[in-house]
């Protein structure tokens, strides 16, 4: 599919775990309409003359509190039963970048890996430090139980259940990718050319405690420079080792490959022949963009200057600008 755009440009992503078995008809539509407002809150950012970091953020805050993806509340449970979540931000033009990981109490995290970008000296902040440091700085901290869905937690149900009956054979369990993530990611594009990205997750259902994924990891799970900005979505082990995010725009930037081709190549290419799976965003800051996957589906969106909001879930093929 052609697209011809002009900036200001939206992409979002709510995550490539989504499967067709798992998903009534009724909770379609409902991440089709959060997916939608979304896009419209990111646009009316972009529209008011705001920079990308301001739509990344919004879009972002909008899916975190939707139930419907795996960021925010609705987020999948660790072993233990318990949220733990994991965001990132990154600002293509001043190459500036916050993270946290590993937060239970905050309910935007998107808001909070801002907040270390723009007022603290550091880029990533973890745990109990980065919940001291949201305090200070004026957050107000929810109770863990906020973030819960019974949807998740049967989530957890199964899947400890598979890991129980895998041990009893003597297996040691892999962690498949089917319906084990979710993530949700923004790249916007703003009037004066900028780019930003960002990325906002629960992480991988049954993950161990500590267990960090892609998404917080700038390079790996978020990036953006001055030409290409990236989101993923998918097993974030694989992401991290093949820095995903960084990786996509090196090419685009040293190869001069277009954002299409080093995004498929490093998403449906190098991430599957290394044993994982999962999707991706990646815009250029030409007003091209690519949302590759490999997974069943994958929640995902775009806007342009015009204001009106696509959306798409399963294979149609996913759309692509190469204008
Ligand atoms: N990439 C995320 C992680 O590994 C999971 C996801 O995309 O949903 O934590």
């Amino acid at each position: 599919m052609l697209v011809a755009l002009d900036s200001p440009l939206l992409v979002i992503h709510g995550g490539a775990g989504v499967e067709r078995a798992d998903l009534s008809a009724d909770d379609e539509v409902a991440a089709r309409l959060a997916l939608e407002s979304a896009l419209r809150a990111g646009h009316k950012e972009l529209a008011g003359g705001k920079p990308a970091l301001d739509a990344v953020t919004a879009a972002i805050t909008v899916l975190e509190d939707a139930p419907q993806f795996n960021a925010g509340r609705g987020a999948v449970f660790n072993h233990d039963g318990k949220n733990e979540l994991d965001s990132s931000i990154m600002d293509g033009a001043s190459h500036k970048a916050g993270a946290v990981a590993g937060v239970h109490r905050v309910k935007n995290p998107i808001l909070l890996a801002r907040a270390v970008m723009e007022k603290s000296r550091h880029v990533m902040m973890v745990g109990d430090g980065a919940e001291a440091f949201a305090v200070e700085n004026g957050f107000r901290l929810v109770d863990p139980s906020y973030f819960r869905t019974e949807k998740r937690w049967q989530q957890l149900q199964r899947a400890l259940q598979e890991e129980r009956e895998a041990e009893a054979k003597g297996i040691s369990l892999v962690l498949p990718g089917k319906a084990y993530f979710g993530t949700v990611g923004a790249l916007a594009l703003d009037a004066k050319g900028h780019l930003a990205a960002g990325t906002s997750t629960g992480g991988m259902t049954n993950k161990r405690y500590g267990r960090v994924g892609d998404s917080p990891i700038i390079g790996a799970g978020t990036w953006a420079d001055a030409r290409c900005a990236v989101s993923g979505t998918g097993w974030g082990e694989f992401y991290i080792r093949a820095s995903a995010a960084h990786e996509i725009c090196a090419r685009v930037r040293l190869s001069g490959q277009s954002i299409a081709r080093a995004s498929e190549g490093v998403i449906n290419d190098d991430i599957p022949k290394a044993g994982g799976d999962g999707g991706a965003i990646a815009l250029a800051s030409d007003g091209t963009w690519s949302m590759p996957f490999n997974t069943e589906g994958m929640y995902r969106g775009w806007i342009g200057s015009d204001g009106v909001p696509h959306v798409d879930v399963f294979r149609t093929p996913a759309p692509r600008n190469t204008r």
